[in-house]
Parts: structure tokens; C-alpha cells; sequence
């Protein structure tokens, strides 16, 4: 057994998990049943264990006990006794944060010191979200027929939750909390890739008082797992996080049983930079915008669009600015780039940087990669343009494709030409053009002299390719509720009429 294998098995032990990958159904650790899945250490690329997949009968017993769960957290929790709960598990997870980072960066392959923020912003998702649980009224709404009508938000039931590998306990914490904080049980099923922090996510969750079965996880794969899921009868909604692809196989299968859906899906964003900028600052954040995570981030700001007369300045910036970045060990405490999460998504991004040089791209890398892992170094594209494969494929990776533009009609037009909408940026000290790029390009989320800021409070989503529905902020609990309309005849003689009475 190699060190790495000890250190994930102490890790496990250390957040309260067996040594093995086990589903968490109905307040139990439980083997899977069904095919195997290796997990892979990205940054040796060494086996950690084997699990199987959840399979069929799990996944029945996971929405039988949400099912269950949800009636018990609406019927004998007070709305602010549920906030209590999401408090204190808020609190569990910021004493375990330190843990629950540690194997998170093991797994993933995600630096530590990102590891550390993300778990601390479930436990403020946690909070923030629990504060809601008591302010979830309705409205009263002056119908003109002598009738009192109003409205309240009720929960939907079992929500089925489909998350990728990239931010595991992120986007777990990320979906469940705005679920149970209206009142509704979830069943979620992590990627294959990286299951082990949300099923220590929910254990604390329950040791917080969380009834039991409210929240269920099922690790495995979404082609036998996550579609028999999608199916379960018990399920009220799907909300999946993911690829594009994935996005329309899942919306697919819920459309059988007329399930509405939210998809959180891919970007292509536009980091546009004007050389009216502060050119240090726009360097620094296209960097960030684009390398931080390896770029496995849906937002990261994979295409640069400069302005000309500053493109050959700021693409030998950002180069020779990488060169300093430090690749390592996603446990070391000064590593700012890790390895690639997994085999299939290394290969991929290095499929793009073999075809970015077959259309003639110039690219440029840093040398010195760390042996054994999944390492890509940070690389910048130049010689493309917008139609390119590279500019137009969502390379999830440390990749950047640098596309200049004249004028900031044309910088706004390229900008829009993808199948994209998830996000984006401008860098300009111009503050009407910064409004007037904002306001024209297509993002469910633009920065202005900023990137990747981002906050439980804000909403969050995409539109065409990158999906559809709003994650955080308030527009969250509107996913995660519907409002029902209730008519009360208040007239001194009530009547009953055929028709319509309003
Ligand atoms: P993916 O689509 O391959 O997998 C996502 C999840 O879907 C995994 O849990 C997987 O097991 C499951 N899945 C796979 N096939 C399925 C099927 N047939 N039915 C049901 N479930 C199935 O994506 P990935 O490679 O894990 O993640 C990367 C993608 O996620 C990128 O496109 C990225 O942009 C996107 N992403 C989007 C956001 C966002 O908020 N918009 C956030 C993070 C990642």
C-alpha cells in the first residue's frame, strides 16, 4: 500500500468514513452492488481503491427514505427549528473544514489552499441558507372578485442532485443546501470520479440533526445509477451539473415522466480586455481567470479576447507571468496548479492542444511539469481565431485561446459567438463601455475589472448551452419551491357560479 493510499484511508477515518466508498442511504454507509469503478490518485496516478456502483435497489431504498424524510423535516420541525439544524451543520462543517479539505485536494487533485475555501463556503452556504428557512412566505394578491387569494411556497418532494468532479463538496453543498431549506428531501449522486466528501458532507449534515434519510447519497455511475434515479417515481425534479452533453441525455430521460429539470452546463466565456485597462490587473486576472483550478472551472475565462493594439504585450505577459505559477503536490500549501482530476478529462485537453497545433496555433507553455500525474502546464493559443476548434470547444483545462479584436462592436460580437452563456468579463477603465459590454453579451454571470467573484447570495446559471435555471441567491429557493394558490370566497352572501368567478 503505497503513502498516498494511507494518507486517503486516514482521511476517510478522519471525516467519519469507512476506508471504502460506500453510498449514505437512510442515515447508513452501504456497499454499492453493481459494477466496479477505480479511484485513481490524479497526482501519482496510482489506484486508491475500488468501489462498486450504487445500482438499482439502492437507489429505490435512497428516494424511499428521502420520501419518508421530507415528510418528518416539514411536519415535526418548525420552519426556524430547521434553520437551527442548517446552523449547526454549518458549524460542523467549519470544524471539520481542515479534514474535509485534506481529502477533497487528495481525490480531486485540487490544491489545498482551494480545497480550504470551498469547504468554507459550503459551511456559509449552510448558514445563509438556513437563515431563509422561516422567511419563505407568500403573497396576498388584491383580486378584484370578492375572493381573498394567496399564496404559499411549498416544497416539491425528493429532488434528485447530479454533480461533476470538479468542485465536489462545493457543488454538493452548493445544491443541497437552498433544497432542504425548503423543505425538501434529495437524493445525489456525485460524480464517479470523486464521491467520498459528499457522502462526509451528509454524514455531518445528519450528526447535525438532519433527519435521517432526508438527504442520501448514491456514488456510481449516471448511465445506471443516475438514469435509474432520474426514473424513480418519488423523484419531483432533476437538477444536474455537468457537461452539455450529459445535460441533454438527463433533460431526455426526465421529460419521460415530464420531471422538470434544472442544468447548470459548460461555459466558452469571453475575458474581453481593452487597452484603455490597467494592464498589470487585467494580466493578473486573465491568468486567474483561466489557470487557477488547472481551469476545471465552468466559468474560467477560457477565450481572451484583446484588443490589437495590446494583444502582442499582454499574451507575452500572461507567458512569461506563468512561467512563476507553481505546479506541485495539491497537498502542499504552495501549490497553485494541481493535476488534472482524471484520465479521461487529461486526455481531453490534450486531444484540443494537439489539434489547436494541427490548425496552426502558436503555443505556449511552461516546461518542468511534475512527474506521475496528471500534469498540463499553463498554455496560451495565439495564431487562432474565434472559429477555431479550441475557441469553440470547452477545454476544461489550463488553456487559453488569444483572439484579438479591433473595435468594441467587434470585441461584443466575437464574444457572442458561441454556443455558450455562462459568463464572462470585461477590463476597462472606460466606465460606459464597461455598462454597454456587460449589458451585450450573453452570461448569466459578468464581471467588470474582476473575475470568478462569486457569492452564495448572487444567482448563478447560464442560458443555451450552459443550461438553464439559477442556482444561489434567492432564485434558488424559487427553483426549489412552487407557489400554490389559495382562493377563499370572502363576499357576505358567497355564490357559486358556473364559469369563471374571478
Ligand atoms: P459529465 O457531464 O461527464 O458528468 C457530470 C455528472 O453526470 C457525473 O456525476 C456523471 O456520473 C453524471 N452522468 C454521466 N452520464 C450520465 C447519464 N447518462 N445520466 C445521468 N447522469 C450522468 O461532466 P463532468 O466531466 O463530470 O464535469 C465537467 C462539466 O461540468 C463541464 O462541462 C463543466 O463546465 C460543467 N460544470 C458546470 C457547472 C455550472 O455550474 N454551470 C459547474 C461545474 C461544472
Amino acid at each position: 500500500m503505497t503513502d498516498r493510499t494511507n494518507l486517503f484511508k486516514s482521511y476517510m477515518n478522519a471525516v467519519g468514513l469507512n476506508d471504502m466508498v460506500e453510498n449514505f442511504i437512510n442515515g447508513k454507509l452501504i456497499p454499492g452492488q453493481g459494477e466496479k469503478i477505480l479511484l485513481i490518485d490524479p497526482f501519482t496516478g496510482i489506484k486508491l481503491t475500488q468501489y462498486s456502483d450504487a445500482g438499482s435497489n439502492l437507489t429505490e431504498n435512497a428516494c424511499t427514505a428521502s420520501n419518508s424524510a421530507q415528510k418528518v423535516w416539514m411536519n415535526e420541525f418548525s420552519a426556524a427549528g430547521r434553520g437551527q439544524v442548517m446552523q449547526r451543520a454549518s458549524l460542523e462543517i467549519s470544524n471539520n473544514l481542515e479534514n474535509l479539505a485534506k481529502l477533497e485536494s487528495i481525490v480531486s487533485g485540487k490544491p489545498i489552499r482551494d480545497c480550504r475555501v470551498e469547504v468554507s463556503k459550503v459551511a456559509e452556504m449552510f448558514s445563509y441558507y438556513g437563515g431563509w428557512t422561516d422567511k419563505l412566505h407568500g403573497e396576498v394578491i388584491p383580486v378584484p372578485s370578492g375572493h381573498l387569494n394567496y399564496t404559499i411556497r411549498e416544497p416539491l418532494g425528493v429532488i434528485f442532485q447530479i454533480t461533476p468532479w470538479n468542485a465536489p463538496i462545493f457543488t454538493a453543498g452548493w445544491q443541497i443546501a437552498p433544497a432542504i431549506a425548503c423543505g425538501n428531501g434529495v437524493v445525489i449522486k456525485p460524480s464517479e470520479f470523486t464521491p467520498v466528501t459528499t457522502v462526509a458532507l451528509v454524514r455531518y449534515l445528519e450528526t447535525s440533526g438532519l433527519p435521517k434519510g432526508l438527504v442520501n447519497v448514491l456514488c456510481g455511475l449516471g448511465s445506471s445509477t443516475g438514469q435509474s434515479a432520474i426514473k424513480n417515481e418519488l423523484v419531483r425534479k432533476v437538477v444536474f451539473v455537468g457537461s452539455p452533453i450529459t445535460g441533454k441525455k438527463v433533460a431526455i430521460s426526465a421529460s419521460e415522466s415530464l420531471k422538470p429539470v434544472v442544468l447548470e452546463l459548460g461555459g466558452k466565456s469571453a475575458n474581453i480586455v481593452f487597452d484603455d485597462c490597467d494592464l498589470e490587473h487585467a494580466c493578473l486576472g486573465a491568468q486567474a481567470a483561466i489557470f487557477s483550478g488547472a481551469g476545471q472551472s465552468c466559468v474560467s475565462g477560457s477565450r481572451l479576447l484583446i484588443q490589437s493594439s495590446i494583444y502582442n504585450k499582454l499574451t507575452s505577459m500572461i507567458s512569461s507571468g506563468m512561467k512563476s505559477i507553481k505546479l506541485g503536490d495539491p497537498l502542499d500549501d504552495t501549490t497553485e496548479i494541481g493535476p488534472i482530476s482524471n484520465l479521461k478529462q487529461f486526455n481531453h485537453i490534450q486531444n484540443i492542444i494537439k489539434m489547436a497545433k494541427q490548425e496552426g496555433a502558436n503555443v505556449s507553455e511552461t516546461s518542468d511539469l511534475p512527474e506521475g500525474g496528471y500534469f498540463i502546464s499553463p498554455t496560451v493559443l495565439t495564431n487562432l481565431n474565434n472559429s477555431s476548434t479550441p475557441a469553440q470547444t470547452e477545454i476544461f483545462g489550463p488553456v487559453v485561446t488569444a483572439i484579438p479584436f479591433e473595435t468594441e462592436d467587434q470585441a461584443i460580437a466575437k464574444a457572442n459567438d458561441t454556443s455558450f452563456g455562462l459568463a464572462g468579463a470585461v477590463w476597462t477603465n472606460n466606465v460606459g463601455r464597461a455598462h454597454r459590454v456587460a449589458s451585450k453579451v450573453t452570461a448569466g454571470t459578468f464581471w467588470i475589472n474582476s473575475y470568478k467573484a462569486i457569492h452564495v447570495s448572487s444567482p448563478f446559471g447560464g442560458s443555451l448551452s450552459s443550461g438553464f435555471g439559477r442556482s444561489s441567491g434567492l432564485e434558488a429557493l424559487m427553483e426549489y419551491t412552487a407557489p400554490k394558490s389559495v382562493w377563499l370566497d370572502s363576499a357576505e352572501t358567497p355564490s357559486i357560479s358556473f364559469g369563471y368567478v374571478a
